[in-house]
């Protein structure tokens, strides 16, 4: 991997070239917003860096659209969870009032990890809780758990683990999380016959698993 050296316009961009033995040029944005070019052994910088200029517009909207998939810890960032905008702000412990999330000035990331773990906690529970309730479904436990993998999934005992990172998504997709992971407690696989229990709760569930899917980028946050 080598590093192209940018035009003047684009001195913030970040650009990874990357030569194979391939024979076409492809140019990507990285949900970090830097820039990596694929690009056959011949081809020479100066040629990269004027397809850049060429297709700088599209990478601004890519790298703008990327924006609202990174991790800002600082104060005054914002933070969506449970589908609401919260602003972040220093505090002696991390706590969440009203619109505020306040975050201790040293370890900042470890502080948000700990309220997470506990606001996923009840919002998870309470959730799946109600959906059991109105749906008939039974389960054994709730974990919070770190993974990175999964958003949620359910043990042979009927143990229902969530990942804390389920605080940065919707409240549907939450409810979808939820209604996936109980109806594990029926079918334990992801057959015809599952997909047709997660239905009957919720009938645009591809609609909003689509949308999850795009934050995939979460799970390498914290
Ligand atoms: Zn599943």
């Amino acid at each position: 991997m080598g590093i192209v050296e940018p035009c003047k316009e684009q001195e913030n961009l970040q650009v990874s070239v990357i030569r194979s033995s391939r024979k076409t040029i492809s140019l990507s944005v990285n949900e970090d917003g830097s820039i990596v070019v694929k690009a056959p052994k011949y081809v020479r910088d100066a040629q990269i860096a004027r397809m850049i200029e060429r297709h700088k517009l599209w990478i601004a909207r890519r790298r703008r659209e990327s924006e609202q998939f990174r991790l800002d810890l600082s104060d005054g960032a914002a933070l969506m969870l449970f589908g609401k905008r919260y602003v972040l702000a220093a505090g002696r412990h991390a706590v969440l009032k009203e619109d505020t999330i306040y975050l201790p000035k040293k370890d900042r990331a470890a502080a948000l990890i700990a309220l997470l773990k506990n606001l996923a906690r009840i919002t998870m529970t309470d959730l799946t809780h109600n959906i059991a309730i109105q749906y008939g479904f039974s389960f054994g436990r709730i974990r919070i758990t770190s993974a990175r993998g999964r958003w949620g999934s359910c043990s042979q005992a009927g143990t229902i683990s969530y990942s804390f990172r389920t605080a940065f998504l919707t409240q549907t997709e939450e409810l979808y999380v939820v209604v996936h992971e109980l109806c594990h407690t029926r079918h334990m696989d992801h057959s015809a016959l599952f997909w047709r229990e997660v239905a009957k709760i919720l009938p645009n569930y591809l609609e909003i698993r689509k949308g999850i899917r795009a934050k995939g980028v979460i799970m390498r946050w914290l």
